[in-house]
């Protein structure tokens, strides 16, 4: 049968490919939903698998190349031999002892009583956080403030839910020189306020930023929370690295602001508390009331997540309860390590002529390329926009991997903002000196 199809001409699939109905199988009606058309790119799918294919030193993608601590280690392996339950499903919206501990450990710092059972949704990851987020509270023709630079998910996770993204960005303060720190990256309190219609519903913040390291001030969390009072609008605020602030910089939850709690939605996540990005627990936090609607997208969705790491992670909590403000503390420990690090990594890239901009918090650090001049010639990026084309070449080239500033832009803005690139520094003493000898051999050959 197969033989004749073949002597007797083309399969129907292949003609219908030829006849250019589809590309593969056998359908030829259109197959993708609208709600994914244009986002079918993803930076970390890219820019990984780049990293992978050339064997480079990987200061790309956002996640620590040393273990977890052990408390935590041995906490998840306990649970694994911890018996039956520990292997099967638990509650849909969050295994009991996490949300119990993660309600006792945000009470504290909230400074208000939180429901573990009705103000909490434990998650695969902040991912799935913010996903149930959107779905939950934007519909179509919803608008969403998104302050750029943003975490690039936010864009597709609102065209997704059907909204609309209005974005406002943080930019150099004028007047006073060269942005050398994120603390120098500021909203405009006008051009924030002129974003709000009567369609906003909702507003995006990610403190500290990725990719810039902005931690925002109390004084700024206090324009924006008294914007959204002003316009019933939801905050939707993206603290995944809360606890990494350096230079005496302090996090500020702006749930904690008067009147915010009702109407924020603040996202956390363990793969960033406890240097474990691989086990994929998150939660969003906030009033009951809107909580619940997160709830009803989880449960019809992924239902719940995966039991022994959220026991491991309600352990690791209670230990940073126990040992909150005292040198044991993780939460203390990690922010100090990355300070050597981050001045480390600031102190190379000064020295190869590239100007980093110093995060107050967060693990990651953007540096201007522009003054670079480099000539880049390789035909397959020609259409792609500076960064893009600058961090292919460093990869392929150089066998570094960074990740270029311009995705954490709109569509819109993207191009004004292609002379930066990304570099993480949650990465091991020998990974940055890798990192160095390569930049700084290169830096010694031009
Ligand atoms: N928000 C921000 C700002 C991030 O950088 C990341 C990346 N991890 C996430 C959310 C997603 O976190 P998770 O790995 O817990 O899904
Ligand atoms: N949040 C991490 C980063 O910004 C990784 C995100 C991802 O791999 N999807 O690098």
């Amino acid at each position: 049968m197969w033989r004749r199809a073949a002597v007797i001409g083309p399969s129907l699939s292949n003609r219908l490919a030829i006849a250019g109905v589809h590309d593969k199988g056998i359908m030829s009606r259109k197959l993708h939903a609208r709600r994914i058309e244009g986002i079918d790119k993803n930076i970390w799918v890219e820019f990984t698998q780049l990293a992978a294919d050339y064997k480079a030193v990987n200061l790309g993608q956002g996640f620590p190349d040393f273990p977890p601590p052990s408390f935590i280690q041995e906490a998840f392996c306990k649970a694994l031999n911890g018996g039956s339950p520990m292997h099967q499903y638990t509650r849909a919206f969050g295994h009991p002892n996490l949300v119990k501990i993660l309600a006792k450990f945000f009470s504290r710092i909230v400074g208000r009583e939180i429901d573990p059972m009705e103000d909490i949704l434990v998650s695969v990851g902040a991912y799935q956080a913010l996903f149930c987020t959107f779905q939950a509270l934007i519909d179509e023709g919803d608008e969403v403030i998104i302050v750029e630079p943003f975490f690039d998910c936010y864009q597709p996770m609102v065209k997704m839910a059907g909204g609309t993204a209005i974005y406002v960005p943080l930019k150099p303060r004028e007047g006073c020189g060269p942005a050398l720190s994120s603390a120098d990256w500021v909203l405009s309190p006008e051009e924030l306020a002129s974003k709000f219609s009567p369609r906003t519903k909702a507003i995006v913040i990610n403190t500290p930023n990725n990719p810039l390291g902005k931690v925002y001030l109390q004084e700024e969390l206090q324009v924006i929370a008294e914007l959204c009072i002003k316009h019933d609008v939801i905050c939707i605020s993206d603290e995944v690295y809360e606890w990494l602030t350096y230079d005496g910089t302090k996090h500020v939850k702006i749930a904690s602001l008067p009147g915010m709690w009702e109407r924020t939605v603040t996202i956390g996540s363990a793969g960033k508390t406890f240097s474990a990005t691989g086990w994929k627990v998150g939660w969003a936090m906030g009033s009951g009331h809107i909580l619940k609607h997160l709830k009803t997208v989880h449960q019809n969705s992924v239902y719940h997540c995966a039991t022994a790491a959220q026991e491991a992670v309600a352990v690791g909590f209670q230990r940073e309860y126990d040992s909150f403000g005292t040198e044991d503390s993780y939460f203390l420990q990690l922010p100090l390590l990355l300070h050597e690090k981050r001045l480390r990594l600031a102190d190379c890239l000064k020295s190869v002529g590239l100007k980093p901009i110093l995060p107050q918090g967060g693990y990651f650090m953007i540096a201007d390329i522009s003054k670079l001049n480099i000539n880049l010639t390789d035909p397959s990026t020609k259409d792609e926009l500076y960064d893009y084309r600058f961090v292919k070449w460093l990869i392929k080239e150089k066998g570094l991997a960074t990740i270029p500033v311009s995705a954490f832009y709109s569509p819109e803005h993207r191009e004004e903002f292609q002379k930066y690139i990304r570099f993480c520094f949650v990465k091991e003493d020998s990974t940055l000196q890798a990192a160095e000898d390569i930049l700084r051999q290169w830096s010694e050959s031009k």
